[in-house]
C-alpha cells in the first residue's frame, strides 16, 4: 500500500485482531510487530457480535482501547468493516442472513463468511454497522490525518448469459460501452472530492468477446479454434489479450461477433443450449424477462414461490420447505 505523494513507502502489516485474545497480551503484540518492523495493522475484521450485543445496542469500548493501542504505538489503521461475520442473535432472529449453498442447502451460523449478501436484514444492520464506525472514527481533523481517503469505483460492462432471463437480451456494441463509461467517468471528474476517486473499468473489447463466447454455437469453435492457433491464450487476463488474433480469426472464418453477442433474440428462436435441461424452465425465463422490460421485480423466493421448476430435480431449500 502506498500511502500518500508525501510518504513514499510500501506499507507492511496485515489483519490484526486483538479482541480474540486476553488483553495482557497486547503490549507484547506491539513489541513483536515493532521489532518486525510492521507498520499498519487491519482491525475490526471479525467483531461484529462484540460491537453489536443486540439488535439496539452497540459497544465500541474494545475496539476504542485497541484504536488507542495501535496509534499510540504509532501504527497506521486500515479499518475494516466486520461484517464479515454476522452475530449470532441475528442469524437467530433473521434467519434469511444465512447464506444458501450452490445445492440449496441453508448453511447453519458459525463462521465467517458465511452471510446472504442478498438478505434485506443483512443490508440493513450492516449499513447501519458500518455508518456508526465511520462517525465514531472518522472524525480526525484534516491537519492531524495521516494521508487522504481514496475511494475506488469499478464497473464492468453487462454480459448476457445462457440459462438467464437476460439470454434473449442484446449486449451493447464496443463503442456503447466505452460511451457509457466515459459518462461515469465524467461524473467523477465532476465531484468536488474528484481527486479522491478512481474509476475503473473492466475492458469493453475483453467483454464483448466473453459476450460471444457466453452465447455462441457450434460454427464458433472454429474461431476459437484459429485464434488459439495464431497464440491467443488466457484470455481473460487482459495482459495475454491477443485482440489481433481474434480479429484475425473473425475476418478468416466470416464470423460476426455481434450476431451472436449485440443481437437481440426473438424468444422463439432456438438456443443452443436448449437441449440442456437445469430444472429452470424456459417459460420461466420468458416470463422474468418479459418482466425485467417492463422493470417489474419479483419477489425473492425468500417471500414468495415464483415456480421457476428448479425444485423438480428433489433438492434444496426450496424444495425442503414446501415438501
Ligand atoms: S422453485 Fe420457487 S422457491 Fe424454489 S428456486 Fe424456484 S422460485 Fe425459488
Amino acid at each position: 500500500m502506498i500511502e500518500s505523494k508525501k510518504v513514499q513507502k510500501m506499507l507492511y502489516g496485515g489483519d490484526y485482531n486483538p479482541e480474540q485474545w486476553p488483553e495482557e497480551i497486547w503490549e507484547e503484540d506491539m513489541r513483536l510487530f515493532h521489532k518486525a518492523h510492521i507498520d499498519v495493522v487491519t482491525l475490526n475484521v471479525f467483531s461484529w457480535a462484540a460491537l453489536q450485543p443486540d439488535e439496539s445496542t452497540y459497544d465500541f469500548s474494545k475496539l476504542d482501547k485497541i484504536m488507542k493501542l495501535v496509534k499510540d504505538n504509532g501504527l497506521k489503521v486500515c479499518m475494516a468493516t466486520s461484517t464479515a461475520a454476522h452475530p449470532a442473535w441475528m442469524a437467530r432472529k433473521y434467519p434469511d442472513v444465512l447464506r444458501v449453498e450452490h445445492n440449496g442447502m441453508k448453511r447453519k451460523f458459525g463462521a465467517r463468511h458465511n452471510s446472504c449478501p442478498n438478505s434485506p436484514n443483512y443490508r440493513k444492520y450492516s449499513a447501519a454497522l458500518v455508518e456508526k464506525i465511520a462517525e465514531r472514527y472518522y472524525e480526525i481533523p484534516k491537519d492531524q490525518r495521516n494521508g487522504k481517503c481514496q475511494i475506488t469505483a469499478s464497473s464492468s460492462f453487462f454480459i448476457p448469459k445462457p440459462f438467464t432471463p437476460f439470454q434473449w437480451a442484446p449486449m451493447n456494441t464496443e463503442r456503447e460501452f466505452l460511451d457509457k463509461a466515459a459518462i461515469v467517468k465524467a461524473e467523477v471528474r465532476a465531484q468536488l472530492n474528484q481527486k479522491s476517486i478512481r474509476y475503473i473499468y473492466h475492458e469493453a473489447d475483453i467483454s464483448l468477446l466473453e459476450g460471444f463466447l457466453a452465447r455462441g454455437d457450434r460454427k464458433c469453435a472454429e474461431v476459437i479454434e484459429k485464434a488459439y492457433r495464431k497464440g491467443a491464450i488466457f484470455d481473460a487476463w487482459s495482459e495475454y489479450f491477443r485482440k489481433d488474433a481474434w480479429e484475425e480469426a473473425f475476418a478468416e472464418t466470416g464470423i460476426d461477433v455481434s450476431f451472436y453477442a449485440c443481437r437481440e433474440r426473438s424468444t422463439d428462436e432456438i438456443l443452443p443450449w436448449d437441449f440442456l435441461d437445469i430444472g429452470v424452465t424456459k417459460k420461466f425465463l420468458i416470463r422474468e424477462w418479459e418482466r425485467a422490460q417492463k422493470e417489474t421485480v419479483t419477489p425473492n423466493c425468500k417471500m414468495q414461490c415464483s415456480g421457476c421448476g428448479a425444485k423438480s430435480f428433489g433438492g434444496g431449500v426450496c424444495y425442503e420447505n414446501q415438501n
